[in-house]
């Protein structure tokens, strides 16, 4: 369920944060199901894969945290909250 008190581009970065979080799970998957493989190459291309998704998630996290510093937003829940008391 999505929270309609956060700012709307925390939302997107939160979003595209949560995609490339699975992104990196399923890569990781594919490493492990190719780690039982004697197939070198198959088992490196996974784990490309799964390296690149690792720095992609990194970066999305990394623009999640500073959209909320330099906006401010990370309090807007903690505000929201407050309000409704
Ligand atoms: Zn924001």
């Amino acid at each position: 369920m999505r929270c309609t008190n956060l700012c709307a581009e925390r939302q997107r970065l939160l979003d595209a944060y949560t995609e490339s979080a699975a992104a990196l799970s399923r890569f990781g998957q594919a490493v492990a199901a190719a780690a039982v493989s004697y197939e070198a190459d198959l088992f490196q291309r996974a784990w490309d894969r799964c390296e690149g998704a690792r720095l992609r998630c990194a970066e999305s996290r990394r623009e999640l945290t500073a959209h909320m510093q330099e906006h401010g937003c990370e309090f807007g829940l903690f505000a929201a909250a407050a309000s409704n008391k």
